[in-house]
This record gives structure tokens, C-alpha cells and sequence, in this order.
């Protein structure tokens, strides 16, 4: 794997946050807290906004149950409350144990007592904040370029889209990109990568139909290498017959990719879709096993009240989840950072500010 060194930025037009759309005061190191309380957190319009609103489903359904528990203005923590705080938490698929967590601590430290909502969602808070905690973990780009990228996933799980994404956040950032179009199992998906490169300003090198991936990694590294791109991102197919044919797949495009720069790839980064619940644990799996990744992307946040599986897949997957998905455009996209994330679902206003 190589080496993560920090975002090198050329004719950057951002700060060191890894967004392009971060102003002033929305950005936030890995470990400061974001600004949660400045105008383009308010407004749905910043890079902030956009995780919010994609969260929302999530939030909400944590938001409005833990409201429910409270009939009156305090309320009484014991076993029965307890064990409806724990429900509540299990509906968002943060797994039983976190969720055990959760509730073992707010028990610990209110149990016989009345409390405020503002109360228990603070312990909520911090909970989350500790079970999402993770070493930062920025893209490894690489300050001799080209830094070459390979998206993995199963079919329809965002890899395309994302890869979009990603494109959209490195051009911003004043990277040239080169992106391959690696799934020739499927014309619609060289079709679909193509129109996105078009649009984006990216280069793209494609293969025909049914032709070998591996030959158009070799192309894309080639290409990148000639023209002077800083990153190449290499899209591949999400279904082979078996999952020994994936595997060999795979390794074959690493051999070729480090054929042509020894270091590389520098990320594998796997998409998961979070609507698939426990079934994206098991595709992580499945994936984890046939080839080495260095990091996660989970999409589709938006998509359903399930935003919770977060927790699982970080936990279960010695991997960092290095950016989010929270819809179908562009921009719907930003790095995880586990602080604006928890943020995020507590943004319309049951948490104290902190
Ligand atoms: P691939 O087969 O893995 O390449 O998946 P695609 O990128 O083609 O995505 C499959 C579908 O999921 C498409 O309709 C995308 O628009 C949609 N999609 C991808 N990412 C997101 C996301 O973050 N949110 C939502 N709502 N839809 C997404
Ligand atoms: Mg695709």
C-alpha cells in the first residue's frame, strides 16, 4: 500500500478539508468539530448541509423516537425506558451490541433519575462519536503522481457514481483526472462513465464491450502517465461468475497497474450501499477477501433511516470508511469524518450544542 501522506494539492482551490465546496467556517479539521452552528450548516446549500439532508431519514427516526420517550418534560430512566431507547437504536442497524452500549451507558449514568431529553441525547451523542471514532484516514494520494485508485463493489452498489463523485471532489481540488472504464461486462456501464467524464472534464479511456479490464487499466495508468494526470481512478465489474474468476480479475489489474508504477494501486476503495443493510456486510466480505482494500466508501445514506450500519461496518472491517455517498448528484459526496457525521444526525435541534 502506499503512503498516507497528506492531500498534496495543486493549485488547490480549497483548504486541507478534502472539500471542494467547505467556505470558511463549515470545514473543520478531522478532529476539531466542524462549525455546526454557522449559517451554511443552517442553510441546506454548504457541503455540511448536503450530509445533513442525506442523513435525514436517519436522524429523524432517532430524533423523533427519542423524543417519544419523553411523555413529560423529564422522565424517569429505568429498566422500561432503557430497553426503549435500546429498541430504538436497533432500528437504525447499528447492530445490537452498540446498541447495548448506548443503552448500558446512559443507564450508568442516570438510572432512578429524571432527566431532560437534552440530557440523554448528549449521552447519545458522545456514545456514537466513540463507536464511529476513527484514525483520520485521507486518500493516499501521492506526491510522485500518478496516485491510481480502483473502485470495487458489487453491481449497482454506487461504484460508477461514485467514482463520479470522487472525480468531482480531485478536479475541484485542482487534480487532473483520468478515469478508466474498467466494467466491460457491461456497455451501459462504459456508457454511463463516459457521460459523467464528459461532464466532469475528466479524461476517460475506455475498452470495447467484453474486452479485458486488465488491458484498460493498463491503457488508463499508461495514459496518465503520458499526459501528466495526477490521479487515475479505474473502475471495475461488480459480478464475475465466481468469486475465484473476481479474484483473479482483480489481482490481474493490480499486476498490470504495478507493472507501470511499482507503488500501485494506492487505494482499493470498496462501495458499499447502505440501503442493503446486513447484506453490505457481507458483500464487504465477500470483497475484503478476494482483494486487499484500503478503504470504504458507503453510498446511498440517503436512501433510508438505516444509516446506522455504519457502526457494524466499521467495526467489523479493520477498514476506514473514507467517504460518504448522500445521493444520486455529484456533489452528494464528502469525506467521513465521524464528529459531522453524528453532528449531521442530530442536526435539527434535539442536541444541546456543544
Ligand atoms: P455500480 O453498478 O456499482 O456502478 O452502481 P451505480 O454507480 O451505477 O449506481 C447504481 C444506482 O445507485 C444508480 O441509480 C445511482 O444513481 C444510485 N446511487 C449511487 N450512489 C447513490 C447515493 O449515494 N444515493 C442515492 N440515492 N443513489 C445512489
Ligand atoms: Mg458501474
Amino acid at each position: 500500500m502506499g503512503i498516507f501522506d497528506r492531500f498534496t494539492r495543486k493549485g488547490a482551490k480549497t483548504s486541507e478539508t478534502g472539500s471542494p465546496e467547505a467556505g470558511p467556517g463549515e470545514s473543520g479539521g478531522a478532529d476539531s468539530r466542524p462549525a455546526g452552528d454557522g449559517e451554511a450548516v443552517r442553510s441546506n446549500s454548504g457541503w455540511l448541509g448536503r450530509i445533513r439532508q442525506g442523513l435525514q431519514r436517519t436522524g429523524r427516526l432517532l430524533q423523533t423516537d427519542i423524543r417519544d420517550l419523553f411523555k413529560h418534560d423529564g422522565e424517569l430512566v429505568d429498566d422500561t425506558m432503557l430497553d426503549r431507547l435500546f429498541a430504538l437504536l436497533v432500528k437504525t442497524d447499528m447492530g445490537a451490541g452498540p446498541a447495548e452500549t448506548i443503552r448500558d451507558q446512559v443507564g450508568r449514568e442516570f438510572r432512578g433519575r429524571v432527566v431532560q431529553q437534552e440530557d440523554l441525547v448528549r449521552v447519545v451523542r458522545d456514545q456514537l462519536y466513540e463507536l464511529l471514532h476513527q484514525e483520520e484516514a485521507p486518500l493516499a494520494l501521492q506526491t510522485d503522481p500518478p496516485t491510481v485508485i480502483l473502485v470495487v463493489g458489487v453491481n449497482g452498489s454506487g461504484k460508477t457514481t461514485s467514482i463520479a463523485k470522487l472525480a468531482r471532489m480531485l478536479i475541484q481540488e485542482g487534480h487532473r483526472v483520468v478515469l478508466g472504464a474498467g466494467d466491460t461486462f457491461r456497455a451501459a456501464a462504459v456508457e454511463q462513465l463516459t457521460i459523467w467524464a464528459e461532464r466532469l472534464g475528466a479524461e476517460i479511456v475506455t475498452g470495447p464491450a467484453g474486452s479485458d479490464p486488465a488491458s484498460v487499466a493498463h491503457r488508463t495508468v499508461a495514459r496518465a502517465l503520458e499526459s501528466g494526470a495526477d490521479v487515475c481512478i479505474l473502475d471495475t465489474a461488480g459480478r464475475l461468475q465466481t468469486q475465484s474468476n473476481l479474484m483473479d480479475q482483480l489481482t490481474k489489474i493490480r499486476r498490470v497497474v504495478e507493472k507501470l508504477v511499482p507503488s500501485a494501486p494506492h487505494e482499493v476503495l470498496l462501495v458499499l450501499d447502505a440501503t442493503a443493510g446486513q447484506n453490505a456486510i457481507s458483500q464487504a466480505r465477500g470483497f475484503s477477501d478476494a482483494v486487499q482494500c484500503s478503504g470504504i466508501i458507503l453510498s446511498k445514506l440517503d436512501g433510508s433511516a438505516k444509516g446506522g450500519v455504519i457502526i457494524p461496518i466499521r467495526q467489523q472491517f479493520n477498514l476506514p470508511v473514507k467517504f460518504i455517498g448522500v445521493g444520486e448528484k455529484p456533489e452528494d459526496f464528502a469525506p467521513f469524518r465521524p464528529h459531522e457525521f453524528v453532528d449531521a444526525l442530530f442536526a435539527d435541534g434535539n442536541g444541546p450544542p456543544r
